[in-house]
């Protein structure tokens, strides 16, 4: 029988990206099936031209989150589409909510998601050691089974989605691995190095490999870039959309970033990745997967980490994890990454 499966995976944009090894992985499994993955609204355009995907349905959470009745026609909507399967990464009660909805008999997620009593098939997920990737994976294929697999990110676009980059890219005379990428960002403040330390890595970065810095974010990050890279770099936040962000990446000779997702945005293309871990440890499973890659933190500090996610503020009130990060040490790590 053809199966149908549904995918349910809304959470931030980084763990979508890390979810398209499992996308790939399921059609193998089951290689006439049909897939359709429900992301949260705003990220789906990182998908396009994905070729493991038949469907995807954008969910506006905020939307849903506020009207129960909004909840309950989207869950009944899913019914309508008879899925014979339901993968739930995701740990939200209201994906699993979405999973028993969906009327799909086989139902997959993790045993410490909310509400998984819905599910028919419970996972164990270890908070640290394995990858993400590996943690998704887990849902579908054994430990054994799954050491056979790619775990590479994987992320497409269509060539219309990118022209405006392409032009930007072609105006500032920056050619493929001719640049590098900083990310200075994150959604949590206690995940962002402060923006001196990004700036003079920048600014070394530049006078010793002659390439132009070219600096990515969100609307929201304009001023941060501007902060780092005013005078010597190209500040394109809040002007790329997300199909052009993986192209900007994909042409980068290197990726200087905080624990966000442009590290996977990297992965997904092979682009050297230099990491700046602050309150959050590489074991949580976010680490880069290009084959060279290099992260800064400060090991053995006895507070870290401080929280899965990293928090708004330092709850210790010093901040050591990032104000003692060794721009030297990051320049350093990073022309050893590129000059292999
Ligand atoms: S408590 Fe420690 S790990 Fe957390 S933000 Fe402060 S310095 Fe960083």
């Amino acid at each position: 029988m053809k199966e149908k499966i549904l995918l349910i995976q809304t959470a931030f944009l980084g763990d979508l990206i890390l979810t398209t090894p499992l996308f790939r992985a399921v059609k193998k499994k089951f290689p006439d099936s049909s897939l359709t993955v429900i992301v949260n609204k705003g990220t789906e355009s990182v998908l396009e031209a994905n070729p493991w995907i038949d469907e995807i349905l954008p969910l506006d959470k905020k939307s849903v989150k506020s009207s129960l009745l909004r909840f309950w026609r989207f869950a009944s909507d899913l019914r309508k589409r008879n899925f014979t399967v339901c993968l739930s990464p995701h740990f939200s009660f209201r994906s699993s909510l979405l999973a028993w909805s969906s009327g799909a008999p086989i139902r997959i997620g993790y045993r410490t998601a909310g509400f998984s009593f819905l599910l028919t098939e419970k996972k164990s997920r270890p908070i640290l050691g394995p990858h993400e990737v590996d943690k998704l994976l887990s849902l579908l294929y054994s430990e054994e089974e799954s050491k056979a697999i790619d775990r590479r990110p994987e992320l497409y676009w269509k060539e219309e989605s990118v022209s405006g980059i392409r032009n930007v890219l072609k105006s500032w005379k920056l050619e493929k691995g001719g640049y590098i990428l900083m990310t200075p960002s994150s959604v949590w403040e206690t995940k962002r190095m402060p923006a001196e330390k990004f700036r003079e890595v920048g600014i070394a970065l530049s006078e010793k490999t002659g390439m132009p810095v070219v600096l990515a974010g969100g609307k929201g990050d304009l001023d941060l870039c501007e902060e780092v890279g005013k005078g010597f770099a190209l500040n394109l936040a809040g002007k790329t959309s997300l199909p052009e962000m993986s192209y900007l990446t994909a042409g980068a000779a290197l990726l200087v970033t905080n624990d966000s997702s442009p590290i996977h945005f990297a992965s997904a293309f092979d682009i050297p990745t230099l990491a700046v871990f602050g309150a959050t440890v590489p074991d949580f499973g976010y680490t880069p997967l290009a084959t060279r890659s290099f992260i800064s933190e400060i090991e053995g500090l006895y507070c870290r980490p401080c929280g899965i996610h990293g928090g708004k503020v330092c709850p210790e009130k010093h901040f050591r994890c990032m104000l003692e990060q060794d721009p030297n040490r990051i320049v350093r790590e990073a022309l050893r990454l590129i000059s292999r």
